[in-house]
């Protein structure tokens, strides 16, 4: 005999001793003499096997109980959320994690290509380390830094906790802001333009007879003056910035009236469903849990939108507001007209912060500038079938391709998002009309390949 024919006869013969066959041929019996077949078979064998298994009457009070648990679980989780943020850390104590956080960085040989990391030099460190923005936020260089300093793939690797770090921290956040932005030639300290919404009406359908283009979405960032961004936001002021945007958005005229939502209010089932069609966000990725974002969910949190969910104002999200206008075609003009009426709307009722070099002010330095980006999802079969040219096309066209599901997803369907890869140095106008002739040239190529098609 085989071992593996002698270790089989061996638990046979185990089973047969513990009972195990007898228990489950008297349960198959059962069942098999059983006149109404039970749906749930398994259910089934299980309770006749169990003697000491809880009836339904105590299986639910026991769900009533986990279900208490865990509420009870997430009180209190929310409650040592609000305790952590008033223990304030020792400036020691700031020392000894940036320290450690910076270390873990650079010796890490395998991830470097962290513009956090390539500008972080020893003596930056020493000579930052200590230093805060002014109080009350007193945001350190770790306030800033904990999400690159723990997530080594994180191509930037740093927020800005309050607006004054970009110039509280300059040497370091000015030239990962050039890098990032394609400023390394720019001898100007004013990175970006002046806003110009431009003339509307240059910007058109990109898809009338809708054949290639499934929806479009233009988003801005912003952020209320006078408090600070994500990672120091407290409790208080998570409310204070949605009592703002509640209140703002109640003189919305025309096709921009809608109703402001609270998180909080929405249940679960809800909330999945209208993160699906875009309207609401849900929680993210862990580069901004790790910076803080997440803290004090669901506090602060919500969406206003109109009914026909083509105008949304995020609370909350990363930034403080969010502004998104979209459409399920490809008429990037009227996405564009309604996203101008609803910013210059908000902006007669809040002061967003701006700054005297990099436009408008976001907590993550790549959305400085314009904080536009202006997409398309769109379908080209052909184009897509040759990667290497829609590579060079979209560079060709400041283009970024993303997946279908945005920013680290993959293209589903052949679905791809395709975006303006620039944010800052130029005019809001400028870089919807680059889209704009972006994606035409891309429709023109597709075609020119229908047509190849159809003759060859
Ligand atoms: P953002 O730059 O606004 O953070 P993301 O890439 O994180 O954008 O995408 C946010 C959400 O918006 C994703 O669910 C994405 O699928 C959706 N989205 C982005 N662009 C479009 C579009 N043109 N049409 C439909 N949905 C879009
Ligand atoms: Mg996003």
């Amino acid at each position: 005999m085989t071992s593996i024919e002698s270790k089989r006869v061996q638990y046979r013969k185990y089973l047969e001793r513990a009972g195990v066959i007898d228990a489950l041929s008297k349960a198959l019996i059962k069942l098999y003499e059983e006149q109404n077949k039970p749906e749930d078979a398994i259910r089934f064998v299980r309770k006749f096997m169990c003697e000491s298994c809880p009836d339904d009457a105590q299986y639910d009070l026991m769900k009533n109980d986990l279900d208490e648990a865990k509420t009870t679980i997430a009180r209190l989780e929310q409650e040592l959320e609000r305790l952590r943020g008033q223990i304030k850390k020792s400036p020691e104590e700031y020392q000894e994690l940036t320290m450690a956080g910076y270390k873990s960085l650079i010796d890490d040989e395998e991830n470097v290509s962290s513009l956090l990391r390539k500008y972080l030099t020893p003596e930056l460190l020493e000579e930052y380390m200590l230093v805060t923005t002014p109080s009350p936020v007193d945001a350190y260089l770790y306030d800033c830094a904990v999400s690159g300093f723990e997530h080594h793939d994180a191509p930037v690797g740093i927020y800005a906790a309050d607006p004054e770090c970009y110039d509280v921290f300059t040497k370091l956040f000015d030239p990962i802001i050039r890098e990032y932005h394609g400023q390394e030639e720019n001898d100007s300290d004013m990175l970006q333009k002046d806003v110009d919404w431009g003339n509307v009406d240059e910007i058109e359908n990109l898809d009338a007879e809708r054949k290639y283009i499934l929806s479009t979405r233009i988003r801005l960032s912003r952020n209320i003056e006078g408090l600070p961004f994500f990672p120091k936001l407290t409790e208080k002021q998570l409310i204070e910035v949605e009592d703002k945007i509640r209140a703002a958005t109640e003189t919305m005229d025309g096709e921009l009236i809608g109703t402001y939502l609270t998180m909080g209010d929405i249940d679960t089932e809800t909330q999945q469903e209208m993160v699906k069609r875009n309207v609401l966000f849900a929680r993210g990725e862990g580069y901004l849990q790790t910076a803080g974002c997440y803290r004090f969910w669901p506090t602060g949190r919500g969406v206003y939108h109109n009914p026909a969910e083509t105008f949304m104002i995020w609370s909350n999200e990363e930034d403080h507001v969010r502004v998104i206008s979209a459409a399920q075609c490809g008429d990037l003009g009227d996405v564009y007209q309604r996203l101008v009426t609803g910013i210059q709307e908000l902006e007669k009722n809040l002061t967003f912060i701006r700054h005297p070099s990099y436009g408008n002010l976001t907590a993550c330095p790549t959305n400085l500038g314009t904080t536009l980006r202006a997409s398309v999802h769109i379908r080209l079969p052909l184009l897509s079938k040759d990667e290497e040219r829609l590579k060079v096309m979209s560079e060709e066209l400041s283009l970024t391709i993303h997946g279908t599901g945005g920013e680290h997803t993959s293209i589903e369907d052949g679905v791809m998002d395709i975006s303006n890869k620039r944010r800052m140095g130029f005019t809001e106008f400028e870089l919807v009309k680059s889209l704009q002739d972006g994606i035409v040239a891309l429709i023109n190529a597709e075609e020119e390949l229908e047509i190849a098609g159809q003759e060859g």
